[in-house]
């Protein structure tokens, strides 16, 4: 299996209650590793151009409300199989479906609300750190 990177992000309800810590410790202790870290507050067109695949979606105002209300990491993390390994360590979109042990299960307060965001596809992956990161702020 190849090396891979994926985007992540803590969202705000976790940093707002000061899990920056503990939900990273929980991707690197699934042998994730951060290559990539900034902490930002995302403008409200930051949030509607970064989700901008949802927009036609019920949920598309609620969800970039909730995304530029408050700080977020921004992370690209780099291990074996990393997109599909970080979708894993997540859980579920909802935490009422979230599997033991994932961040989603651990921490999230709602569907809208999940804590975390991490990359599905190769492309996505890609697409993402593009968006958040130039090329020398990523050191492996
Ligand atoms: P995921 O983050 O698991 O990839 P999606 O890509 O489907 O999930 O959705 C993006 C984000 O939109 C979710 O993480 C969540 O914050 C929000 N979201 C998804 N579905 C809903 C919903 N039914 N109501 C409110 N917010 C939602
Ligand atoms: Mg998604």
């Amino acid at each position: 299996m190849a090396i891979e990177r994926t985007f992540s992000m803590i969202k705000p309800d976790a940093t707002k209650r000061n899990l920056t810590g503990a939900i990273t410790k929980t991707l690197e202790d699934a042998g994730l590793r951060v290559v990539a870290s900034k902490r930002v507050w995302m403008s409200r067109r930051q949030a509607e151009g970064f989700y901008a695949v949802h927009k036609e979606r019920p949920f598309f105002d609620e969800l970039c409300e909730f995304m530029s209300s408050g700080p977020t990491i921004v992370q690209v993390l780099e291990g074996e199989n990393a997109i599909l390994k970080n979708r894993e360590v997540m859980g579920a979109t909802n935490p009422a479906d979230a599997a033991e042990g994932t961040i989603r299960k651990m921490f999230a307060t709602s569907i809208g609300e999940n804590s975390v965001h991490g990359s599905d596809a190769p492309e996505t992956a890609a697409e993402e750190i593009r968006y958040w990161f130039s090329d020398v702020e990523i050191v492996g």
